[in-house]
């Protein structure tokens, strides 16, 4: 990563790969995380959002002055704020209020104009993405960046997060395992990693709450139970997802996840969101399943700053039900 980049849009991607020490020495496989929180917006979500701004400014929909809006969990409204500052768009931002307060304080900061909606289900035509939807068709000049089911999503993965794990890898990977919010994330980087190795497996993790581990394992759209991680999961099966490759699904529960966001900080030093806990515990399951000696590769989507009043909340935590891990003595030193 050498040389200067050219603003902000230059700076998205080019993440470290990082092999998590202590989850890779309980497996004895490679456990590797994507380094998404360390992109300029702090998520994932800037690949993406990068994507869809590009994508519409080539097919001339969007213009010098226009407006692009989005009903969005929080990440993907940051990196779009960010991007539409950057490059001169106004941002509006549709957003459930069950959201994280810094998520939704950081879009204000950031310029965007945001309204809070209750959370209702995809069905009622007043969910956050079907608002924002309309919203877009209602504005003159406005793009409606639609994540869920604008295929220019993946595709950033494809061009970028996919092609990154692969050379970051040399080649040697032999599963791909994460969470799905859009699908993007996941889509984008199984298709060009199968197309690579079409005997690496892709392994869809899923939060309770969410109906794709059983639509995956069953084929049937079905959810039971609840999760407070925020960004992933879904009720339906959205374009980005659609046809992507998935040989295994993997479901964790919420104190696992907290378990192990929990285990990243005190044992590794990192300090992650709660999608990050999904995918890294799925990663650990699917070690297990496929036994030592194998390469698997997950993405860390954003830093726990972005859930300091909750995952991190003792208070919070009790209040749904959930008891925040302890830290344990530390081991004796050589
Ligand atoms: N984790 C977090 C914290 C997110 O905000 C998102 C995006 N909704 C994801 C994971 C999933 O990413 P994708 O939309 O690409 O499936």
């Amino acid at each position: 990563m050498a040389g200067i980049t050219d603003g902000f849009t230059g700076a998205v991607g080019h993440t470290p790969l990082i092999r998590l020490r202590a989850l890779s020495e309980l497996t004895g496989c490679d456990i590797l995380g994507k380094a998404e929180f360390m992109n300029p917006g702090g998520s994932v979500k800037d690949r993406a959002a990068l994507g869809i701004l590009q994508a519409a400014e080539a097919n001339g929909q969007l213009g010098p002055g226009g407006t692009v809006v989005e009903g969005t969990a929080g990440n993907t409204g940051i990196g779009l704020a960010h991007l539409c500052n950057a490059r001169g768009y106004r941002c509006l931002i549709v957003i459930p209020e069950t959201q994280s307060a810094e998520k939704i304080a950081q879009l204000r900061i950031l310029g965007a104009e945001v309204r809070t909606v209750p959370a209702v289900p995809y069905a009622d035509p007043n969910n956050y993405v079907r608002l924002s939807g309309r919203i877009a068709a209602e504005t003159p000049g406005a793009v409606w960046a639609n994540q869920f089911d604008n295929l220019a999503n993946r595709q950033a993965h494809f061009d970028s997060t996919g092609p990154e794990i692969w050379e970051q890898c040399e080649g040697q990977v032999d599963a791909w395992v994460s969470a799905t919010g859009t699908g993007g994330t996941y889509a984008g980087v199984a298709l060009f990693l199968k197309e690579r190795r079409p005997g690496l497996r892709c392994v869809l993790a899923d939060p309770h709450g969410s109906a794709l581990y059983q639509w995956a394992t069953s084929g049937e759209l079905r959810s039971e139970g609840s999760s407070v991680t925020e960004g992933i999961g879904n009720s339906r099966v959205t374009a980005n997802l659609e046809g992507a490759p998935i040989d295994d699904a993997v479901r964790i529960d919420d104190p696992e996840a907290l378990r192990t966001i929990y285990e990243l900080l005190w044992r590794e030093g990192l300090y992650m969101g709660g999608s990050v806990g999904i995918n890294v515990a799925a990663a650990v399951e699917t070690a297990r399943r496929l036994g030592p000696g194998h390469r698997i590769v997950t993405v860390l989507c954003d830093s726990g700053d972005r859930y300091r009043s909750r995952l991190y909340d003792q208070a919070w935590l009790t209040s749904k039900g959930l008891a925040m891990p302890r830290k344990p003595a530390p081991e004796p030193g050589p």
